[in-house]
């Protein structure tokens, strides 16, 4: 499965998507039964939207967004679906270039400064990669995309019924590249 994303974002990436499974008659097709083949967990940020940018359609993928793809209980509960009632065996986690909710939590760890409402969650949840990144935003997005990576595949009901792997999109280039 990874390599039909892969070539869906090399299409992509090149301007020559294809848009498959986006027309009436593959909607009504899906409108039964499902299958998708990978979860794609997300970052929120509006320019990455998954099914764009692994040229996919309806019914291919289930794409659970969180900002800077930082999870807890329920979040992690939305990935098992794939693999537990959808055979939805691939999990890819994607980080992105310049991703803000990274870049804020950088700032607030740097500046010891608490954010309003619910973001000091996210903070929390990216400060192990602030530790070993030095606070710079880039590593700290591809260390953050390992961490997330090792918890999903040390989850009990993921391990074993789901291959989980990283990924990051460069915005500049529109590619995704595996992170190991
Ligand atoms: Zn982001």
């Amino acid at each position: 499965m990874w390599s039909l994303l892969e070539q869906g974002n090399q299409r992509w990436a090149a301007g020559r998507s294809h848009r498959p499974r986006q027309d009436p008659r593959h909607r009504r097709q899906v409108a039964v039964a499902q299958e998708p083949r990978a979860v794609v967990l997300s970052c929120i940020d509006s320019r990455v939207p998954p099914e764009v940018i692994f040229d996919v359609g309806l019914g291919d993928l289930l794409v659970v967004r969180t900002a800077a793809h930082t999870i807890d209980p329920l979040v992690t509960a939305a990935v098992q679906y794939g693999p537990q009632d959808l055979s939805a065996s691939l999990v890819v986690v994607l980080g992105h270039q310049r991703c803000g909710s990274v870049t804020s939590a950088a700032r607030a760890l740097r500046g010891r400064v608490t954010l309003p409402g619910e973001l000091p969650a996210v903070v929390a949840a990216l400060e192990p990669a602030y530790a070993v990144s030095d606070g710079r935003v880039e590593p700290m997005a591809h260390a953050h995309v390992r961490r997330t990576v090792l918890r999903l595949r040390a989850d009990p009901l993921l391990h074993g019924s789901a291959t989980v792997i990283g990924a990051y999109y460069s915005l500049d280039t529109g590619l995704v590249s595996r992170v190991t």
